[in-house]
């Protein structure tokens, strides 16, 4: 047990949560020092020793070589990295978008993937076979034995039971209601976990430099996004959102397509779930489309399809798909303003496919300022998590197995 430090109230375990920032640092860089880990952090340098020296016994860092510091001559640094072999770990991400499976190291690198994009037309029963298939195609392709893996981590847009094992509402109709992780652990043998996107793209964006970045110009850059409070919304064909508190840990299962649902003063759009006006479809993909006149008032059944030509189009500059994005990212800033009224932001992520379209987040940052602005002097920064979803589910199952890893010593 963890001696917590003077002055520290939080409930949860320090040490534990400084562990894994070291950890989150050697991922965004390799080849670091202690002391510049410590200044990165804010911890001391003997503090941060003791944590190094931990990771090191059990098998996770390891000192890779020695570096000369700029301006401090003769002072010389052994530096950090964490040990690929440490681990192996089968991830597997299912978005309307795009789905598929991984196999990454404990250093994050991508040792052998596959997408799954005839996974929709499946049936609802034949969705864990395939997926477990998928990994043992992968190990055999890397020549290494499924039994060695760390364990599965899934990521889906949706909401999860407390376990994590099932899935009880996903965009994705059929792996909606399944239980998804006994099934996959009863085929591979191994431990699987379930992770929402909100949580996957919250975890993600710790490891992402260009995710410090404020897009409106007046906000500061972030130095340590851990400890802050962050509202991440992950916008593709609905919007869904995930509050990432300091010093929660990463889990939250929280539904987070519930947001979507809101309905939004003067909305008229029709909503998958019946309703007109939802935030999801006036703010998310669906209503570009709807914009844009490439898919009916009606709804039915979603086609990724016509949403990635229009992404397309945006970035070939077309002004009409542009002005459609902009318009949605306007509704989607214009109504985060009630979250601002209770929770004081610290940062608010745009992910997903749509989210992190470069239009679609600079009116997001306006239509928010616009609102916000005859309310309250300061509005919380704006920044981009511009990794996809296969990269974020990597990411964010090696983070969450080396947490693992080091919690349950
Ligand atoms: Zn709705």
């Amino acid at each position: 047990m963890q001696k917590l430090e003077l002055g520290t109230i939080s409930p949860t375990d320090t040490g534990a949560f400084n562990r894994q920032r070291v950890i989150n640092s050697l991922l965004g860089e390799a080849n670091l020092s202690r002391s510049a880990i410590a200044r990165k952090l804010g911890l001391s340098e003997s503090a941060l020793s003791r944590i190094v020296r931990d990771l090191i016994l059990d098998g996770l860092v390891c000192e890779v070589g020695e570096m000369h510091e700029t301006g401090r001559v003769g002072r010389r640094h052994v530096t950090l990295d964490l040990v690929a072999n440490a681990s192996v770990i089968a991830v597997i991400w299912l978005t309307v978008f795009s789905q598929g499976v991984s196999i990454v190291d404990a250093q994050g690198r991508r040792l052998a993937s596959m997408e799954l994009p005839k996974l929709a037309e499946r049936q609802h029963d034949e969705i864990p076979s395939l997926l477990a298939d998928g990994v043992r195609q992968l190990a055999s392709r890397i020549g290494r034995s499924v039994t060695k893996f760390a364990g599965v981590h899934v990521c889906v847009v949706g909401e999860l039971d407390a376990t994590r094992t099932t899935i009880l509402k996903c965009s994705l109709p059929n792996i909606a209601s399944q239980q998804l992780g006994v099934s996959l652990r009863e085929r591979l043998g191994l431990a699987v976990e379930l992770f929402s996107m909100g949580e996957v793209f919250n975890i993600a964006r710790m490891h992402h430099q260009a995710s410090r970045i404020p897009i409106n110009p007046e906000a500061q850059v972030v130095q340590d996004i851990s400890v802050e409070t962050a509202l991440v919304l992950n916008v593709t064909i609905g919007v869904g959102a995930h509050l990432a508190l300091p010093n929660a840990g990463f889990e939250s299962a929280v539904n987070e397509r519930m947001f979507g649902h809101v309905k939004v003063s003067g909305g008229q759009r029709l909503c998958q779930c019946g309703q007109r006006g939802c935030l999801g479809v006036e703010a998310g993909g669906e209503g570009v489309l709807i914009d844009l006149g490439l898919r009916g008032l009606e709804a039915d059944p979603i086609d990724p399809t016509g949403l990635r030509a229009v992404l397309e189009l945006a970035e070939k500059h077309n002004e009409k798909a542009i002005a459609a994005l902009k318009r949605a990212g306007r509704t989607l800033g214009e109504n985060i303003y009630p979250i601002c009224a209770v929770v004081r932001l610290d940062q608010i992520v745009l992910a997903g496919s749509v989210g992190r379209t470069p239009s679609y987040a600079a009116a997001v940052a306006e239509g928010l300022r616009d609102v916000l602005g005859p309310l309250q002097p300061s509005i919380p920064p704006v920044f981009v998590c511009d990794v996809d979803y296969q990269r974020a589910a990597e990411l964010s199952g090696v983070i969450i197995y080396l947490f693992k890893a080091i919690r349950s010593d």
